[in-house]
């Protein structure tokens, strides 16, 4: 039995968990993440939305932070979408030093946090997603973007020339929110990045 955590400081918590109950279709369990001591015994975790300030203040305060880090460096999955994606960045813009917002650091990528503008706060877009066939009806609101990575990220979807889902290995960052939708192709995909579990 699989066990997948939620990190369920702050953001869209409940829409994670049930997307990714759906997904595991009876082959595991999810739970949610609100202390240190619950990242280690997962099989993968995922990062939500939400407010990046906050949610990377309290991850560090609570010390899930290092705990994601030790199981991510050790090859556990980690998906971060929308503020999960910042959170697994390496660098950030302005914004981001100007909150002091300490990352993760994860991911071979700089973001920029509002990439799309306060004007537009959210909207939905047929992203063609690499390996997929279909185009992901995606929902994004106030979203980041990657605006440089390095070699070993592979882009898996632009939007007007930003990168809005990467994978770097055992860690997948979607500045989009797949929870937000019924289409749970992004969370089995996320899930078969477990080991041992079949692509
Ligand atoms: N841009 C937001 C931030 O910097 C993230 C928005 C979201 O997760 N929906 O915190």
């Amino acid at each position: 039995m699989l066990k997948i955590g939620v990190i369920a400081i702050q953001g869209n918590v409940q829409e994670h968990v049930q997307a990714a109950e759906r997904a595991l279709d009876g082959r595991g369990t999810v739970v949610k993440i609100k202390h240190a001591g619950g990242v280690p015994g997962c099989d993968a975790v995922i990062i939500p939305g939400g407010e990046s300030t906050t949610l990377c203040r309290l991850a560090w305060s609570e010390g899930i932070a290092q705990e994601i880090i030790d199981r991510a460096r050790s090859g556990m999955p980690v998906m971060g979408t929308c503020a999960g994606l910042i959170l697994l960045a390496s660098r950030g813009d302005q914004e981001v030093a100007k909150t002091k917002q300490r990352l993760l650091g994860l991911m071979d990528t700089t973001v920029d946090r509002n990439a799309f503008g306060r004007q537009v706060d959210s909207f939905e877009a047929p992203l063609r997603i690499k390996g997929f066939d279909e185009p992901f009806n995606a929902v994004f609101i106030r979203a980041p973007a990657i605006t440089s990575a390095g070699k070993g990220v592979d882009v898996l979807a632009k939007l007007d020339d930003r990168i809005v889902a990467a994978r770097q290995g055992n860690l997948l960052a979607l500045a989009f929110h797949p929870e937000l939708t019924d289409d749970l192709r992004l969370h089995k995909y996320f899930l078969h990045m477990i080991p041992g579990e079949r692509n």
